[in-house]
């Protein structure tokens, strides 16, 4: 009981660090036209993480994620499986606004990147909802597209991951809503199944190291290298 608490207290405290560095992160140019860094929301313990694209101008405002039009959608998705928002870790693959929320660059990734393969090695959750395409092609790059691979759930580095389209992309074609509330469904489905260790993984959390590198990238909390990635036989 005693160690379950100090881990989570050591954890956390690492989370958080790792939130003060992006706050003071000059790792690329966007800290030059940022408000502010946005590192992601929520508790070391999630069982869900949700990893977006890019913070966007409400979201450079306020510091968090997915504050605004899509992240209102998000919420109203989670809620209709039953999921709700402090439940999850909310972050995106980059952590500062790109202007006029321009597409993320290469090097922007790459700076960024340290940042949330930490904060998944520290999280461990059984699930890394992928919001959209630069979170596909981040965390699982050997992937179909978005259009092909929405809603199936991928096993990849001892992860597994549900990629669905961007909540955005439904506010601009309304057409993609059902198919996103389908997928959120998928979402609760496979929840349920990993708790119940019908998938191979008698509940267990995809094993990471517990991260305490102070240093993006460096030391325990390192990601292993990308492996193929497999699909989950789940619907
Ligand atoms: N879109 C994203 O990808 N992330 C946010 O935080 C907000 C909008």
């Amino acid at each position: 009981m005693l160690e379950v608490a100090a881990d989570y207290g050591e954890r956390q405290g690492r989370l958080d660090a790792i939130a003060a560095e992006v706050r003071a992160c000059t790792g690329c140019g966007l800290h030059r036209t940022r408000t502010q860094g946005v590192p992601g929301t929520g508790p070391v313990t999630a069982r869900v993480m949700a990893v977006g694209e890019a913070p966007g101008e409400n979201e450079d405002r306020q510091g968090l994620p997915f504050v605004g039009a899509a992240g209102s959608l998000l919420t109203d998705l989670l809620q209709g499986v039953g999921l709700s928002r402090e439940d999850l870790f909310i972050t995106n693959v980059l952590k500062s606004r790109p202007p006029q929320n321009r597409d993320p660059l290469p090097d922007e990734v790459a700076a960024c990147a340290p940042y949330l393969d930490r904060q998944i090695a520290l999280i461990r959750p059984l699930v890394i909802l992928l919001l959209g395409r630069h979170a596909l092609a981040r965390l699982v790059p050997t992937a179909a597209s978005i259009s092909r691979c929405h809603g199936q759930a991928i096993r990849a580095d001892g992860r597994v991951y549900l990629p669905v389209y961007h909540p955005a992309a439904a506010l601009y074609n309304g057409g993609l809503l059902a198919t996103l509330r389908e997928d959120f469904l998928r979402l609760r489905a496979l929840i349920d199944e990993l708790e119940a260790g019908r998938l191979g993984e008698p509940g267990r959390r995809a094993e990471a190291p517990a991260g305490g590198a102070a240093q993006p990238g460096a030391g325990a909390g390192e990601p292993p290298p990308p492996a193929s990635a497999q699909q989950l036989a789940l619907f």
